[in-house]
């Protein structure tokens, strides 16, 4: 877990006008947990949550997956691999509905384990 993710980072400036405590958005609706799976847009993040749902035919129940554009406010900058915390707003953009409320953790990191690999590689690579 990065340190201090559970909180909102109060030496980071925020000038962000769609950031719920320091902007003008209020927060609405349920609230949904995910990771992030993409944090490629500037001030955006996509974030993937699971859930179960029953089909009556076959009786059964399905897992499956969601994947939410949700807006990033500068306080809490979440990256990829963080578990966060999703709430319902205005409607932000195109597709965003949603702005990321909270930091709840790290699940994984994606970037050093591929660092990691890229070192063993370079080394089976020398002893060869
Ligand atoms: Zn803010």
């Amino acid at each position: 877990m990065r340190p201090g993710a559970h909180y909102i980072r109060d030496n980071v400036e925020c000038n962000d006008a769609k950031c719920p405590i320091h902007g003008s958005v209020k927060t609405h609706g349920y609230s949904i947990e995910g990771v992030v799976v993409s944090d490629k847009l500037r001030t955006t993040v996509i974030v993937e949550h699971g859930y179960t749902s029953y089909l009556q035919k076959y009786q059964r129940s399905l897992r499956k997956n969601s994947r939410i554009a949700a807006h990033n406010p500068q306080c809490i900058g979440a990256r990829l691999g963080d578990h966060v915390l999703i709430q319902g707003t205005r409607r932000l953009s195109k597709t965003k509905s949603f702005v990321v409320t909270k930091l709840l953790g790290m699940k994984e990191k994606p970037q050093a384990k591929k660092a990691e690999e890229k070192q063993e590689k370079a080394k089976a690579k020398e002893s060869q």
